[in-house]
């Protein structure tokens, strides 16, 4: 059981899907952190799958690694992203997660003579999840993943229906997020889909305390004011979140319309002021960066589904913020680097305006792989600053191996199994792994830095943790060929066995990771390799100004390439 002390809020999503209740959920952690409470949130996704480990970008968005290994749901990286508390693999689960428990409970036979049944088999084992997740903190945020009236999470609601009789109306709450929509043609916003999906949740037993309106404009009192005669809930309990320019300001947003504020009265907390400093200086960096702004080209194949890469983006962002700077992000398919080249593909990204740095992301597969090469070469060969990530590293490595060590075929098991020069290859412990769900090398593993590199100065550390999620690695068979012809090692794993970090010392600032440092970035507390890596662009960004500027200006004639190769 949760310590006696622990209230809880559900949050639950009427209307569509989208609407940013991972974010309201963490925004509400946020403002109860800056009030001295310690906090955690739970993800309770409907899907059967056991994790989202195994599904495409294109359905899940990005998948989160937790310390402990978990590949998660990625509001789990919008809760680390705006509180304090480490996530672990407790914080969530699916319906999948849930039947697998109560399956193996009933072959084992803890329910002989019994009829195994969703209620209360199943939503006794989404409660014991919940207390479990909710050990020892004040408040703990359970959001309920879907929209209420969704066949797969009625188990959810009925689970935290029963929890609110188990845990006392003074330790619970309901907040639920709706959708007003704006109808242009009626120059009006709308009410009735909030009013339908409250009905709704009051039909499964659920009254919320709290309503919070997503809009795209403000709305006025008015409107709460009909909201809240039609749903029952008082007129200061309903919310307005309208869209703000970054999510970063929602804390403060949330804070103005005095949710923080209500949700401690009725949870009967007493607490200090908020102290919202952090957020505030976020958004003061947010609003007039002094030092201008950087154009970071990401390099990859699902450059138009920027949620599967929504840690690594913000990531960038938090850079941004430390140096004050604004961070562009010019998403460039490596497919159309195979077709046009590089500097068409960049051009075609920026509408000719131009990169600071390039970076490779994590990924999957071989297509669009030749393209993230030609990008390695190309920054590696205009002195443009590289971050290659997981893949990124290996694509980096693959391109040295060609054109520096001289190794032609060079490329990664991963594209061509029986390649005799596979300078990335399958991890050995990967070796016979048939299941494909969570056997990945998943989580925290220590690293230990190389003195002297670049990478080892930015961390200012001799050992680092950080988050994995691959297959594959650096192949130790090549590692004397490619040090020698001028790579860098600078970090490995304790016993020296796994190449984690790779660097170029004639460069500026090339650096190619086997994890993912985005999981670890926080707005608050930015990741030193995103910092520095920022810094390099803006560096870059001022060479490139500087020599445009004393270039003579262009005639007509100059030709297509010559333009192109002034730009970067
Ligand atoms: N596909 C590569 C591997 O499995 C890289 C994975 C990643 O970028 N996360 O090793």
């Amino acid at each position: 059981m949760a310590s006696r002390a622990t209230k809880f809020i559900f949050v639950t999503g009427g209307v569509v899907s989208s609407i940013g209740k991972g974010l309201t959920s963490a925004c509400i952690g946020a403002l109860l952190e800056s009030r001295g409470l310690k906090v955690t949130a739970i993800k309770l996704d409907p899907y059967i799958n056991v994790d989202p480990g195994t599904m495409s970008p294109f359905q899940h968005g990005e998948v989160f690694v937790t310390d402990d290994g978990a590949e998660t749901d990625l509001d789990l990286g919008h809760y680390e992203r705006f509180i304090d508390t480490r996530m672990t693999k407790r914080n969530n689960f699916t319906t999948g997660q849930v039947y697998e428990t109560v399956i193996a409970n009933e072959r084992r036979g803890d329910y002989l003579g019994g009829t195994v049944q969703v209620i209360p088999h199943i939503t006794d084992e989404i409660k014991r999840r919940i207390f479990l997740a909710a050990q020892g903190v004040d408040i703990c945020l359970v959001e309920i993943g879907g929209t209420v009236g969704d066949i797969e999470s009625l188990p959810f609601l009925e689970a935290i229906r029963q929890m609110r009789a188990e845990v006392g109306p003074e330790n619970s709450l309901y907040i639920h997020v709706t959708l007003v929509p704006y109808i242009s043609a009626a120059a009006e916003f709308k009410t009735k889909p909030t009013q339908h999906s409250v009905k709704e949740l009051t039909g499964f037993g659920i009254v919320p305390s709290i309503i919070v309106l997503r809009s795209e404009q403000p709305l006025d009192q008015k409107l709460k004011k009909k909201i809240s005669l039609f749903c029952s809930v008082r007129e200061d309990c309903v919310v307005n979140a309208y869209d703000v320019s970054s999510i970063y300001e929602l804390p403060l947003a949330l804070h103005r319309e005095g949710l923080d504020q209500r949700i401690v009265e009725l949870l009967n907390i007493w607490t200090g002021a908020p102290n919202l400093a952090p957020w505030e200086r976020i958004m003061n960096s947010l609003k007039a960066p002094s030092h201008g702004s950087v154009t970071i080209a990401m390099v990859g194949k699902y450059v138009d589904l920027t949620e599967s890469y929504k840690s690594l983006t913000e990531a960038l962002h938090h850079a941004g913020f430390a140096n004050d700077a604004k961070v562009n992000i010019a998403y460039v398919d490596s497919e159309e680097i195979e077709r046009s080249g590089v500097e068409a593909a960049i051009s075609k990204a920026t509408n000719n305006q131009g990169i600071d740095a390039i970076l490779i992301p994590g990924g999957f597969g071989a297509r669009g792989s030749e393209g993230k090469i030609s990008a390695a070469q190309y920054a590696r060969v205009n002195n443009i600053p590289f971050f290659g990530i997981c893949l990124g590293l290996q694509m980096a490595t693959i391109e040295f191996a060609r054109n520096v060590a001289g190794i032609a075929n060079a490329t990664s098991s991963e594209f061509d199994p029986n390649s005799k020069a596979a300078v990335i290859d399958l991890m050995e412990h990967q070796r016979g792994v048939d299941r494909k769900g969570g056997s990945m090398r998943l989580g925290a593993y220590p690293c230990l830095l190389t003195k002297g590199t670049l990478t080892s100065k930015i961390y200012a550390a001799k050992e680092i943790s950080e988050r994995h999620r691959h297959r594959f690695e650096f192949n130790n068979n090549f590692r004397e060929q490619l040090t020698q012809a001028g790579l860098t090692v600078s970090g490995s794993s304790p016993d020296n066995h796994l190449v984690e970090i790779i660097e170029l010392p004639n460069h500026p600032w090339f650096i190619g990771v086997q994890f993912h440092p985005e999981f670890k970035s926080t707005p608050r507390a930015s990741h030193p390799l995103f910092r520095s890596f920022i810094a390099a662009a803006l560096d870059h960004r001022k060479a490139r100004l500087n020599s445009s500027a004393k270039k003579p200006p262009k005639n007509n004639k100059t030709n297509k390439t010559a333009q192109l190769a002034t730009q970067f």
